[in-house]
C-alpha cells in the first residue's frame, strides 16, 4: 500500500487534537501507523483503522497529553470528540465515512457530534457560559426536536437528507419559533467552532510529514516503530553474498562445538 501525504495530513492533525505537542503526536502517529501497516489493508481501510488506533492509544495513555495543553478546551474533551471535530473541520469528513471509521450508526454520530460541541463550550476556560437552543411554542407542522441531536444542527451542517433540507427550509421561512431555534443554534456552532480554532495547535509543517513519509516509507526495515537501518542492510547484504553466509555457518558450527565440548 501507498501511503499518501493525505493520509498522513489527517492523522498527524488528529493527533495533534489528541496529544497536543507536535513531537509527541509525531512520534505516536508514526508508530501506531507502522503498527496498522502490518494489516495489510488497502488506503481506505488504513486510514480508517489508523484514526480508530489513534483515538484507542489516547483512551489508554491519556497522561500523555501535554500538560500545557490541557488549559485548552479542547484538550478536556473526550478523545473521540476531539478526533471528530477535526476530522469535521478541517478535513469535511462525510456522515458515511466518519460512521464507518468510528462503527457507529448515524444517529449516534448525530448526537456525538453535538455532545462533542456543547463538551468544547462547556469546557471554555473561565467558564463563560453559553445558551442551549430551547424550543419554544412549536406546533405538529414543526420538524421534531431532539435535544440531543437537534435538526438545526444537522441542517446548519447540510447532514440532513436533500428532501429534508428542502422542507425545513421552506419551514423555517414561515415559522418564528424554529427560526428562533435556528439562530440559536447558529450563535452556538459559531462560538464551538471558533473555541476549536483556538485550541488546536499549528499545522504540521510539510517537513514533519516528509519525516514520517521517510520513516514509514522504509516498510520491512521499520519495526515496533523504531528503522533499524544497520540491521537491515546487514541482513539484505547477508542475503546477496554466498562467501558471507558460509562464514556465518562456519562461525554458528564453530561456536555449537565449543557450546557442546
Ligand atoms: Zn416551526
Amino acid at each position: 500500500m501507498i501511503l499518501t501525504k493525505d493520509i498522513l495530513q489527517t492523522t498527524l492533525r488528529v493527533s495533534q487534537a489528541l496529544w497536543g505537542e507536535t513531537t509527541t503526536s509525531l512520534d505516536l502517529c508514526t508508530d501506531t501507523l507502522a503498527t496498522v501497516q502490518l494489516l495489510g489493508l488497502d488506503q481506505s481501510a488504513f486510514l480508517k483503522r489508523s484514526i480508530r488506533a489513534l483515538v484507542e492509544r489516547s483512551e489508554r495513555e491519556s497522561e500523555k497529553t501535554n500538560s500545557d495543553f490541557l488549559n485548552q478546551s479542547l484538550y478536556r474533551i473526550h478523545p473521540l470528540e476531539r478526533a471528530l471535530l477535526v476530522l469535521l473541520y478541517e478535513f469535511q469528513w462525510t456522515g458515511d465515512l466518519l460512521t464507518e471509521t468510528f462503527e457507529i450508526s448515524a444517529d449516534e454520530l448525530d448526537t456525538l457530534i453535538w455532545k462533542s460541541k456543547l463538551d468544547l463550550l462547556t469546557h471554555r476556560s473561565g467558564g463563560k457560559l453559553f445558551s442551549i437552543p430551547t424550543p419554544r411554542g412549536i406546533t405538529p407542522q414543526c420538524p421534531e426536536w431532539n435535544g440531543s441531536r437537534p435538526w438545526t444542527a444537522r441542517y446548519l451542517d447540510q447532514r440532513l437528507s436533500r428532501a429534508d433540507q428542502i422542507f425545513v427550509h421552506g419551514h423555517v421561512d414561515g415559522c418564528t419559533n424554529c427560526r428562533s431555534l435556528l439562530e440559536q443554534s447558529r450563535t452556538l456552532l459559531t462560538e464551538a467552532k471558533t473555541t476549536y480554532e483556538a485550541s488546536m495547535p499549528e499545522k504540521p509543517t510539510d517537513k514533519n510529514i516528509s519525516e514520517m513519509m521517510k520513516i514509514l516509507g522504509q516498510g520491512e526495515t521499520y519495526a515496533l516503530g523504531k528503522p533499524l537501518p544497520a540491521a537491515e542492510a546487514f541482513r539484505q547484504m547477508v542475503r546477496q553474498r554466498k562467501d558471507v553466509q558460509l562464514v556465518i555457518i562456519g562461525l554458528i558450527g564453530w561456536m555449537i562445538l565449543r557450546l557442546t565440548q
